[in-house]
């Protein structure tokens, strides 16, 4: 019962069996190994982006910062939702890397952006003077922190917005996958056809021991992505361990298939708890992350028998929860725990 987060799940067979494969003789370091050349090829596939850019990076906060610095300048500011991980989690990487560079926060409800507050925050900003941030990114999330999807529409709306702006676009896929099953768009149709410039691709809370791919679309930023990898600290010198990681993630749709598990748990739990007396959700449950309100004797009887995860306590969820299911939650697992919720 341990739905405190989707990364401390374990690997899949399928990931351990890749690494050993791997582990095999001598292969060049530093991204000149076989495996990434195959990864590159994959990822262009999946993407049917034939010149896109693709770099491993060990976490989530290294992938969207060397990110971000490419498109924000010193002087610039990257747009956020005000719940972004970038904002909320990331103990100032973003702007660390960014060299001054700003994110400014843009609201709007369950997680999503609003157009209307983007376009209000932009009017706000533009023209920028001398004196101003110049507004220079815009980062979204799919899945959102609240565990809501954004449609390919929903993120053509906010790009469109911002591209009229000048903006670009940057978005932090820590949970793409659970998205992309979802919404059953393809990538390219969630990505680059819905004006994204940069994808960091999740890998490790659906399943990975810790890579994510940035997927640069525009192969002009290649370069400074790279020297701003290095800079970072983020270029891994043994380099296959990673690139064997992400290779077995995509093959034969194994992201998808671990993205499914946890999506279809998460609507077991929701279901489940909707089914409660006093309990309610307080986002939709659209991928795999529950926000829902249940009574304080659930939260005891629970606790009590082991469950792990965290209260989300606001002003008007005094009694929230969040809930985060994985690639190898059972139905067991969500059928025990919504038990002891029962009592
Ligand atoms: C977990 C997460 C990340 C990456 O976090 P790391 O701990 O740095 O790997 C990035 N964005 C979102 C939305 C996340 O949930």
């Amino acid at each position: 019962m341990f739905f405190s987060s989707d990364n401390a799940s374990c690997v899949p067979p399928e990931v351990m069996d890749a690494l050993m494969r791997a582990n095999s003789g001598a292969e060049m370091p530093y991204g000149h190994d076989t495996i990434m050349d195959q990864v590159r090829h994959t990822v262009r596939e999946v993407f049917e982006a034939p010149e896109a850019a693709v770099y491993l990076v060990a976490t989530g906060t290294a992938a969207n910062s060397l990110s971000l610095a490419c498109l924000c300048p010193p002087w610039g500011a990257a747009l956020c939702h005000s719940t972004a991980h970038v904002q909320m989690d990331e103990g100032n990487a973003p702007e660390f890397f960014m060299d001054g560079g700003k994110l400014v926060l843009v609201p709007g409800a369950d997680g999503r952006m609003d157009p209307d507050a983007l376009r209000a925050t932009l009017g706000r900003m533009t023209p920028a003077s001398i004196h101003n941030a110049l507004p220079a990114a815009l980062t979204l999330t799919n899945t959102t922190e609240l565990g809501t999807v954004y449609s390919p529409d929903q993120i053509a709306e906010l790009t469109a917005i911002a591209r009229a702006a000048d903006l670009g676009v940057h978005l932090d896929g820590a949970r793409f996958a659970n998205a992309l099953v979802a919404t059953n768009a393809s990538p390219a149709d969630m990505t680059w056809k819905a004006g994204v410039d940069i994808v960091t691709l999740g890998g490790t809370k659906n399943g990975l021991l810790g890579v994510e791919a940035v997927i640069l679309f525009d192969p002009a930023r290649a370069t400074e992505f790279e020297r701003r990898r290095k800079r970072g600290g983020h270029l891994f010198s043994k380099h296959r361990y990673l690139s064997a990681q992400m290779l077995a993630y995509l093959q034969d749709g194994l992201w998808l298939r671990l993205a499914r598990q946890a999506n279809a748990a998460a609507q077991r739990l929701a279901r489940g708890i909707e089914s409660i007396p006093g309990g309610r959700l307080i986002h939709p449950c659209e991928a795999n992350i529950v926000f829902a309100d249940v009574p304080e004797a659930a939260h005891t009887r629970a606790r009590a028998a082991g469950a792990s995860y965290y209260l989300n306590k606001t002003v008007d969820h005094p009694l929230g929860a969040r809930l985060v299911t994985s690639w190898n939650t059972t139905d067991a697992d969500v059928d025990r725990f919504l038990g002891h919720l029962r009592g």
